[in-house]
C-alpha cells in the first residue's frame, strides 16, 4: 500500500507545532502535536513516528500531556517514556488502557499505526510549566476521556479534538453530540482567545469559533428532533440533513458516519 506521509513544522508565538499528515487513496488525515514552555501537548501518531520524533528532538520537553487516548494523540508516548524518560499525563479513566497496546479497528491501525503501551499519570486539575499556570478541562463527547488544556497565564486553549470544525458532518459511533454540546458550553465559560486544535491547527479567535460550532450543533439537534417528531426514521433524517457520502464512511466501514450524529441526539429523547 502506498502512503504519502508529510510533516510541516513551525511556530506561532511561543508555541512550536508539527502537523503530520498521511494520505491513502482518497482519504487524507492529519494531526498536530504542540510544544509550549517545556511541555508537549499530544504525541502524534505511530505511523508518523519518524516525522514527529524529529520535531520532538528539536524541542526541550519536561513533560507530555495527552488530551485523550486516541492513537493519533498518543502514538509517540512510548517513545517519550523510553527515550526521554519524562512524566506522561493522561485523563485518569484511560490509564489502564494505556498500559496495553492500542486496540482499535484495522483502518485506524493502517492510518495511524499501532500505539505501543505506556505508563501515564492522571492529569492534575491544575499544573505549572516553566513559567505558566494551566488548567485541565474535562470535556467528554468526542471520547469518554477528552480533556482540554488551558494556559491560564496567557488565555491559550489547547482544545484537543473538541473543535475540529464548525460544521461537523460525520462523527465516530463512539461520539455523542449532546455531550459535545455540554462540553462546548463548559469551555465557553472560560477566558480564552487563541486556540490550538489538533486537526485544524491554530485558530486566532477560538472562542468565536466554538460559539459558531455550538450554534450549528444546536440547530442540527433542533432539526433532528423535529424530523423525528414528524415520524421520519434515521435514514430519512440523514437523507434530509446529510445527503453527501464521505470517503471515510466506507473506508471505516461505517465507524465514521453522519448517522451517528442523528442517533446520538435521538438517544437522549424519552422513549415514546
Ligand atoms: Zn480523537
Amino acid at each position: 500500500m502506498f502512503f504519502q506521509k508529510k510533516i510541516e513544522k513551525g511556530t506561532i508565538g511561543d508555541v512550536a507545532y508539527a502537523n503530520g499528515s498521511i494520505k491513502f487513496q482518497s482519504v487524507k488525515l492529519n494531526v498536530y502535536a504542540y510544544v509550549i514552555d517545556g511541555i508537549a501537548i499530544d504525541a502524534g501518531a505511530q505511523s508518523l513516528a519518524k516525522q514527529f520524533e524529529t520535531f520532538f528532538d528539536e524541542q526541550s520537553i519536561d513533560a507530555l500531556y495527552c488530551t485523550h487516548i486516541h492513537e493519533d494523540h498518543t502514538g509517540c508516548a512510548a517513545w517519550f517514556q523510553q527515550q526521554r524518560n519524562i512524566p506522561i499525563f493522561l485523563p485518569s479513566i484511560s490509564l489502564p488502557n494505556a498500559l496495553k497496546k492500542g486496540d482499535y479497528p484495522l483502518y485506524r491501525q493502517i492510518f495511524w499505526g499501532k500505539r505501543r503501551a505506556f505508563t501515564a499519570n492522571p492529569v492534575p486539575e491544575t499544573f505549572q510549566s516553566r513559567s505558566y499556570n494551566w488548567k485541565s478541562i474535562f470535556t467528554p463527547g468526542h471520547s469518554a476521556d477528552h480533556t482540554a488544556y488551558l494556559n491560564t497565564s496567557t488565555g491559550q486553549l489547547f482544545s484537543g479534538d473538541l473543535f475540529v470544525q464548525v460544521r461537523t458532518k460525520v462523527i465516530m459511533d463512539s461520539e455523542s453530540i449532546p455531550q459535545i454540546i455540554d462540553s462546548i458550553k463548559q469551555i465557553l465559560s472560560y477566558d480564552f482567545k487563541e486556540m490550538f486544535c489538533n486537526h485544524a491547527g491554530y485558530i486566532k479567535d477560538g472562542k468565536q469559533m466554538f460559539k459558531e460550532k455550538l450554534d450549528y450543533l444546536n440547530q442540527i439537534t433542533y432539526e433532528v428532533k423535529k424530523f423525528n417528531q414528524q415520524g421520519m426514521d434515521v435514514a430519512a433524517i440523514q437523507q434530509q440533513l446529510f445527503p453527501r457520502k464521505y470517503p471515510i464512511t466506507s473506508f471505516s466501514r461505517g465507524q465514521w458516519d453522519s448517522k451517528h450524529i442523528i442517533t446520538s441526539i435521538l438517544k437522549t429523547l424519552p422513549v415514546r
